[in-house]
């Protein structure tokens, strides 16, 4: 593919590069070291699948034969303040410090976060009424269908609550984004809030030691109550499925406490999803993305996010 040889590993298990250590075989895997690299990759791999902080994917145990890419290496952050222009694979408590330091406002939440900033983006992630949405100016963005790399605005991302255009879809790929950030009044007015970010988290969600994938569900946008208080008054705490369980203190996450499989994840999202139906009539949609195949796994996902 090129002069110099891409990283590249087969029949390589996923489990370190997705935060519920579920155990994946995927045929092939690339981690490309530049941007140049990783256009490469997308502009002759067949339907590549990107993996960033693997924080909110569900890989099918059964495998993964689509090639897979890994972008843990892509991790240059140009900065002039207050403007960021941020390589797809950062992690992005990485450029939560760096804007501490230069005392600039809007990335305090993703301290918590054990995302990349290309799933941040992709997912919208946000937290404690911010969102990566909020500063964001424009993307680089790889279009494998026209072979070519495009910058999108933050109107052509057409961002939602957890939703982007870059979301479920296999067209578009981001390599780098920019932001503008907020001059702040002080550097603890930002520590304060970066605080409150991860000791609001402390006592209720798991932590890695608990392999998970966050928030299961979203928050329903037709109810006062969170998809978290839903499921708690449904009694789901604690309840198991295979090596997968509700999390003890907050019922809309699943941990990985003995060996999960992606069915047991799977088979126990259907079991919360159903409660919630019987007892408010709310259908919660998923917020984690499924990865796979498999055809039972496949009919549980369908089921799963039917509107
Ligand atoms: C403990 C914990 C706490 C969390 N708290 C929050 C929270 O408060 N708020 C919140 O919003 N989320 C939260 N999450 C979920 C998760 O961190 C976010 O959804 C995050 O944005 C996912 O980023 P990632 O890099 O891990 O993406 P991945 O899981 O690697 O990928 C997610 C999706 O994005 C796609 N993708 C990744 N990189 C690219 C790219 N460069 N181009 C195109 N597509 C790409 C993937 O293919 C996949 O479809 C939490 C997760 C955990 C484990």
């Amino acid at each position: 593919m090129t002069n110099r040889e891409i990283e590249h590993k087969t029949e390589c298990n996923l489990s370190p590069y997705n935060t519920l250590r579920i155990e994946s075989i995927a045929d092939d895997v690339y981690f490309p070291s530049t941007l140049n690299e990783f256009t490469l990759l997308l502009a002759n791999l067949d339907n590549p699948l990107v993996i960033g902080g693997g924080s909110n994917i569900l890989l099918s145990s059964k495998g993964i034969k689509r090639p897979v890419i890994v972008v843990k290496h892509l991790n240059k952050v140009d900065i002039e303040p207050p403007v960021f222009v941020v390589e797809a694979g950062v992690p992005v408590s990485k450029i939560s410090e760096m804007a501490l330091e230069l005392k600039l406002h809007g990335f305090e939440f993703l301290t918590a976060l054990p995302a990349s900033l290309g799933g941040a983006v992709c997912m919208n992630a946000g937290a404690n009424g911010q969102a990566i949405s909020d500063y964001f100016v424009s993307a680089e963005v790889y279009d494998s269908a026209e072979d070519t790399i495009k910058t999108f605005t933050k109107e052509d991302m057409n961002f939602s609550y957890r939703n982007s255009k870059l979301k479920n879809q296999e067209r578009y790929f981001l390599l780098s984004a920019k932001f503008e950030l907020i001059k702040a009044d002080s550097y603890e007015s930002i520590k304060n809030l970066m605080d409150e970010n991860i000791n609001k988290r402390k006592d209720i969600q798991p932590t890695l030691k608990d392999p998970n994938i966050g928030c299961v569900f979203k928050n329903p946008l037709d109810s006062n109550k969170s998809a978290g208080q839903l499921l708690d008054e449904c009694n789901l705490k604690s309840c198991p499925i295979g090596g997968a369980m509700v999390y003890y203190k907050h019922a809309n996450f699943i941990i990985n406490f003995n060996k999960a499989t992606s069915l047991d994840y799977l088979k126990l999202m259907r079991e919360m999803q159903k409660r919630v139906i019987e007892k408010f009539n709310i259908k919660l949609s998923p917020e984690i993305v499924y990865i796979g195949d498999d055809k039972e796994e496949t009919e549980l996902w369908k089921n799963l996010t039917r509107v």
